[in-house]
């Protein structure tokens, strides 16, 4: 401006008017006089450049013409400031539109030339073409806007952070990341908003990026969000440097890569569960390389093959399958890898410590790209517990089908609603029967001659009840005539969901048994009967045979008292043996008829007390326990369901005998008693001459003994007759002794119903 008013002055000036012409054509700017009529006065040859219209069209134009459309009136609106005085110049900058129709950027300044009075005269104006300093500046502008839209829609939160670590300028998806407001974030330490374990991650890295070190820095760190939920970020750090090139800002991109470490962690997480399952399946992978014949194993193979050798490599694993499936393992392998098909198969694998395993191994086959395998993945698991549980049920198995075929029993399974669903052959053909009139039959609804209704409703209540049941016998008719008997036993059945599905059991034949047990219970029968008629006839044959013996032995007295005199030596003699002979005979008789009358006379039972029984006999045996200086005692005796008198006897003869058996010492006999489970045990002890074993059963018997009558008096029934009364009672009687250590006669005798345990 200071050179336009030195120009305009000079051009008032006469003498300078050359020097002003030739300035003002070699001006670099273009110079213009304008009339008060807009119209260009003069203009000078940069002018016309500037412009690309000549002076000749020049002077016959306004501005206002020429300029762009955009820009019209932008001088005029300026123009008054000028002229009334206010301002000394005026100054826009604004296009033209060039002949050409070519843009141009002008930077215009107009100072107004007034004559003395300070009437307007002219416009002196200079013009500089602008075009390239505004291409530049829109140039900048639009590469500013380009980088602040991109800095501001770009996914990654971008940041300018000042050198100290203050939030200049973010972006709106920082704000996002890090869950701030914008106005909330600019401003604030960037420290602050980091995760605390992450808080000086980045300090020594950055470091370096500023002091031009290295241009960039990457990281992994943590943020907090507004919120205090974790944010991960990528963030790569970068320095801006101003035109001296000193650090002026760092520029920080952030990536939130929180889902990823999410995922990281949740794989990890799978991996690990996979790894966890596979070790407690046993299971393990085995990768094999075919190309490189290289063996990768998903884990430690050890359960599976053994411990490590010590030279750290194991066999071959074909070498680790069993022998006998080894054949068998490489030719399926091979088959596998040839059509490239997934196959499964089980095989053992011996260890390296010798221990056998049973594997499932499942196959899948990788091929390259032209088909060929390349890659055998096998996963394997530890089937052993398996195999051998199949092995002990295949075994359990064959011992039933052994048992079964072995077995004269038959095996049986019925329904829930109790029909016959299955018999196993042997029943046919041990009994003849035809399983198929029982099969889909509930038992009751065919016919056993042994069993009534009742008897079926007691056996099908109990297996309404799901009881167990033992021995039920049946009597089957048999389709040619006769029947067999069967036994079976059974028990219920229930699922594995503990419902009841029916029962199963065995038969058996029982026939032979059943037929032996009716004869044997015949001829008890009938072995009764003939007891019963013997001992009616021993009975009325003593009964009668005492009257004709009685009259032998009166008539023999009779004789020898009144004719005894006129008997000789002899005939005396002779006499004397027919009355002893008599009177042992009647002793017999006597005693055969006491002994039949155990049986055929005994009372009915009632209460007794055994003491008194004892004392009965012990007052019967008196004259001959003085005699001998004995000593009879007894224990506390109970009460027994008896015949008294019988029980009187039985203790008579016992002690009768003890005294009689008697040794040198003097006689101690004792009664003992002890209380059984059902009956008492007694026993009568003494010190006397004992008896020898073998001679234990033969004792009991009808006139049997062990001495002859001279040594010790007596016919030998007192110890049947004591058999039967304790037999009579429902007892047993047995002995034990030895010879010259004392005899103890044991028996027992039920006890009184009522007081039982
Ligand atoms: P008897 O007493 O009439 O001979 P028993 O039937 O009472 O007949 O006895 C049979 C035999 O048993 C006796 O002859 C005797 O040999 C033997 N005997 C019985 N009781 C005793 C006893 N307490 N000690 C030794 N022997 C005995």
């Amino acid at each position: 401006m200071a050179r336009a008013r030195e120009i305009t002055k000079a051009a008032g000036d006469e003498a300078g008017e050359d020097l002003y012409r030739r300035t003002f054509e070699r001006a670099a700017s273009g110079l213009a006089h304008i009339g008060l009529d807009r119209r260009f006065i003069r203009v000078n040859r940069r002018l016309t450049e500037i412009l690309g219209y000549s002076e000749a069209e020049l002077k016959r134009l306004t501005g206002r013409e020429i300029s762009h459309p955009d820009d019209v009136d932008m001088i005029n609106r300026a123009r008054p400031a000028l002229y009334s005085g206010k301002s000394e110049s005026l100054h826009v900058e604004k296009r033209y539109l060039k002949k050409s129709g070519e843009t141009v950027w002008v930077a215009i300044t107009i100072v107004l030339e007034r004559d003395a009075a300070g009437e307007p005269l002219y416009e002196i104006a200079v013009f500089d073409d602008i075009t390239a300093r505004k291409r530049a500046e829109t140039a900048l502008r639009e590469s500013e806007e380009r980088f602040r839209q991109t800095f501001e829609i770009a996914a990654s939160g971008i940041a300018h952070v000042t050198l100290d670590g203050y939030f200049l300028r973010v972006n709106r998806s920082l704000c996002q990341i890090l869950g701030y407001d914008r106005d909330d974030l600019i401003g604030r330490s960037v420290k602050e908003v980091s995760h605390p374990d992450d808080r000086d991650l980045t300090d020594a890295e950055r470091g370096r990026v500023r002091e031009g070190g290295i241009n960039s820095a990457h990281f992994e760190k943590r943020y907090l969000r507004k919120n205090g939920a974790v944010v991960w970020v990528d963030l790569a750090i970068a320095v801006a440097h101003d035109a001296s090139g000193e650090p002026e800002y760092e520029i920080a991109v952030f990536d939130d890569i929180t889902s990823r470490k999410v995922l990281d962690a949740a794989l990890r997480d799978k991996t690990e569960l996979l790894q966890l399952g596979q070790t407690a399946a046993r299971m393990i992978i085995l990768d094999y390389d075919i190309k490189a014949d290289r063996l990768a194993w998903s884990d430690s193979p050890e359960w599976l093959r053994g411990p490590r050798p010590a030279s750290g490599d194991y066999p071959l694993f074909k070498d680790q399958v069993h022998p006998e499936d080894r054949e068998r393992f490489v030719a399926e392998r091979a088959t596998s890898l040839a059509t490239l098909q997934p196959g499964s198969q089980e095989y053992r694998i011996i260890r390296t410590d010798g221990e056998m395993l049973w594997v499932l191994a499942r196959r899948q086959v990788f091929a390259d790209a032209s088909g060929k395998a390349e890659r055998l993945l096998v996963a394997m698991i530890d089937v052993t517990e398996r195999k051998h549980a199949e092995a002990a049920l295949r075994e359990s198995e064959s011992r039933f089908r052994s048992l079964t075929q072995l077995s004269s029993d038959w095996y049986w399974e019925q329904d829930a609603q109790f029909g016959l669903k299955f018999m196993s052959g042997r029943m046919g053909e041990r009994t003849g029967l035809d399983a198929a009139n029982y099969l889909g039959r509930k038992r009751w609804d065919t016919p056993a001659l042994n069993l009534t209704e009742e008897d079926w409703a007691k056996h099908r209540a109990q297996l309404e009840r799901h009881e167990p049941f033992r021995n039920f016998e049946m009597q089957r008719p048999a389709e040619g005539g006769g029947s067999r008997w069967i036994s079976i036993s059974g028990e219920p059945l229930f699922n594995d969901a503990g419902r009841f599905a029916g029962y199963r059991g065995v038969g058996s034949d029982i026939t032979e048994r059943k037929q032996a047990e009716i004869a044997l219970q015949e001829a008890h029968e009938e072995l009764k009967r003939s007891n019963a008629e013997l001992e009616q006839f021993a009975y009325v044959a003593s009964h009668d045979l005492q009257e004709p013996l009685r009259m032998v032995s009166s008539y023999t007295q009779l004789l020898l008292r009144r004719f005894g005199e006129r008997f000789d030596g002899d005939s005396r003699e002779f006499m004397g043996y027919i009355v002893d002979g008599a009177a042992r005979m009647k002793q017999l008789i006597e005693d055969l008829l006491a002994y039949s009358r155990v049986g055929t006379r005994g009372k009915e039972f009632r209460e007794v007390e055994v003491e008194e029984s004892v004392r009965r006999a012990v007052s019967n045996l008196r004259a001959a326990i003085e005699e001998a200086g004995a000593a009879v005692t007894w224990d506390a005796l109970p009460k027994v369901m008896a015949d008294d008198t019988q029980i009187a006897q039985l203790f008579q003869n016992l002690i009768g005998n003890a005294l009689k058996f008697r040794s040198a010492s003097v006689p101690r006999i004792h009664v003992f008693v002890a209380r059984r489970d059902t009956d008492w045990h007694f026993m009568v002890r003494d010190n006397g001459i004992g008896i020898e074993s073998q001679y234990f059963e033969r004792i009991f018997m009808v006139f049997q003994r062990l001495h002859n009558k001279a040594d010790y008096p007596g016919t030998g029934i007192g110890l049947a007759i004591c058999k039967k009364v304790v037999e009579r009672h429902g007892g047993e009687i047995w002995v034990e002794s030895r010879p010259g250590e004392g005899s103890a006669f044991h028996f027992s005798l039920p006890i009184i119903a009522g007081e039982r345990a």
